[in-house]
C-alpha cells in the first residue's frame, strides 16, 4: 500500500483523546499524536501569539507547534461563536510566516454531515456520508463514556478506600477506548468499565460538600489549563459538579437557540440577553445550583475572556442575594499555582466554616 502523504494533528483537550482521535481517523492519514500539554507546550504557543488572545489559543498553538515539528502536514480545528470562531485562521497566518508547510482541515460553525464530508474528502476520497454518519456516532459514544466516568471521579474521588484506584482504572479505560473501533465495542467496554467502577471500594458521608464548577469551556475542560481545579477540590472530600462536556455542547449545537432560552430562563432575573459562549449558561447553573442549596461554586475563565467577564457581574449578585459562595479564577501565563492552591484551601475552608454554622 502506497504511504499516505497526509499526516494530521489536532489539539489537546482534556481526556477526549480517544474521541478526536476516532473523528481523525475516518480521513485514513497517519496521525501524529500532539504530545502531552508541557510547559515547553506553552512556552511556544504564548511566545508566538498575540499578547491579549485568549489562553486556549495559546494552548492549541503550542500543541500545533510540536505536532507540525513531529512531521504533522493537516491541522484540524474546531470553531465557535466568539473568538474561537477566528482561531483557525490565526492559527494559521502565524504558524505559515514560521515556516511551517501544511493544510488547516477546519470544523466550522456547522455540523453538516454533508458539508463535513465534502471538506474531509480532500483527505480521503474514498469516504462517504455514511462512512462519516457511523464515525461521529462512534466518536460521541466515546466521549459520552468518558464523561460518565470522569463525573464518577468527580464526585467521588475524595472517599476512596484506596486513593488512586478511580485514576488507575481510568487510565486502563481511555488506552482500551483507544482501540474500540466499532459502537458495539464501545458499548460493551463502557458497561464493563461501569461496573469496575462501581466496585471501587468508597467511604462516603450522607451529605458530603458540593460545589459546582462553570467558565469558559476550554479552561472548565482541560486539566491542565485550570491546574487540576476538579482533583483538588475532590480530594478534600468535595463533590465536583460540572455541566460543560464535550457531548452538551453538540446537543446544544443540535438543538439551535433552543439552549439559549433555557439558559435565560434559568438565569433570570439576572441576565435579559444571551452574552455570548457559556456565560449565559455559567449564570444560569450558579443561580439553579444557588437555589438547589449548593455549598458554592468555582468561576473560571482565561483571562479577557469577554462572555465570562460579563457574566461574573451576574455571579456577583447571585452570590449576594443567595449568601451562595463564589470564588473566581482567571489564566493566564502569570497564574501561579501557588496562588490557585491557597484561595482554594481559603475558601475550602470557608465552605467548611459555613456547613458547621449551618
Ligand atoms: S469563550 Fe472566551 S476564551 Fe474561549 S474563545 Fe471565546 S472569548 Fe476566547
Amino acid at each position: 500500500m502506497p504511504e499516505n502523504k497526509y499526516k494530521i494533528c489536532f489539539p489537546h483537550m482534556g481526556n477526549y483523546y480517544p474521541a478526536f482521535l476516532t473523528l481523525a481517523e475516518v480521513l485514513t492519514c497517519e496521525i501524529v499524536p500532539t504530545p502531552p500539554i508541557s510547559k515547553r507546550t506553552i512556552e511556544l504557543g504564548f511566545k508566538n501569539s498575540p499578547e491579549s488572545v485568549c489562553i486556549p489559543f495559546k494552548y492549541n498553538l503550542g500543541n500545533y507547534i510540536e505536532a507540525l515539528d513531529k512531521g504533522a502536514n493537516i491541522i484540524l480545528q474546531a470553531g465557535g461563536g466568539c473568538r474561537f470562531g477566528y482561531y483557525a485562521e490565526v492559527q494559521e497566518a502565524i504558524l505559515k510566516s514560521l515556516g511551517y508547510k501544511f493544510e488547516l482541515l477546519k470544523l466550522n460553525n456547522s455540523l453538516n454531515p454533508l458539508k463535513i464530508t465534502k471538506e474531509f474528502k480532500r483527505f480521503n476520497p474514498n469516504l462517504t456520508m455514511a462512512k462519516f454518519a457511523y464515525t461521529f456516532s462512534l466518536a460521541y459514544q466515546k466521549a459520552r463514556w468518558i464523561e460518565q466516568f470522569e463525573e464518577k471521579i468527580r464526585l467521588n474521588i475524595g472517599f476512596e478506600v484506596n486513593p488512586g484506584e478511580y485514576e488507575k482504572l481510568f487510565k486502563k479505560f481511555l488506552k482500551d477506548l483507544v482501540e474500540a473501533r466499532k459502537i458495539s465495542l464501545v458499548r460493551r467496554l463502557g458497561r464493563e468499565y461501569r461496573e469496575k467502577f462501581g466496585a471501587i471500594p468508597i467511604d462516603k458521608p450522607k451529605n458530603p460538600l458540593r460545589v459546582g464548577l462553570v467558565g469558559e469551556l476550554y479552561v472548565v475542560m482541560e486539566p491542565f489549563s485550570n491546574f487540576d481545579i476538579e482533583k483538588k477540590l475532590g480530594k478534600r472530600g468535595i463533590e465536583v459538579h460540572r455541566f460543560v462536556t464535550i457531548s452538551n455542547i453538540i446537543n446544544d449545537f443540535f438543538l439551535g437557540q433552543r439552549p439559549i432560552k433555557h439558559w435565560l430562563r434559568d438565569a433570570k432575573p439576572y441576565l435579559k440577553y444571551h452574552i455570548g459562549a457559556h456565560g449565559s449558561e455559567s449564570v444560569a447553573v450558579a443561580h439553579k445550583l444557588a437555589k438547589d442549596g449548593f455549598d458554592g461554586l468555582i468561576h473560571v475563565k482565561p483571562f479577557g475572556c469577554m462572555p465570562e467577564v460579563n457574566a461574573m457581574t451576574a455571579l456577583h449578585r447571585v452570590s449576594r442575594d443567595y449568601k451562595f459562595p463564589i470564588i473566581y479564577f482567571s489564566f493566564d501565563s502569570q497564574t501561579s499555582e501557588t496562588g490557585i492552591n491557597t484561595r482554594l484551601e481559603a475558601f475550602y475552608d470557608m465552605l467548611v466554616m459555613k456547613r458547621k454554622k449551618k
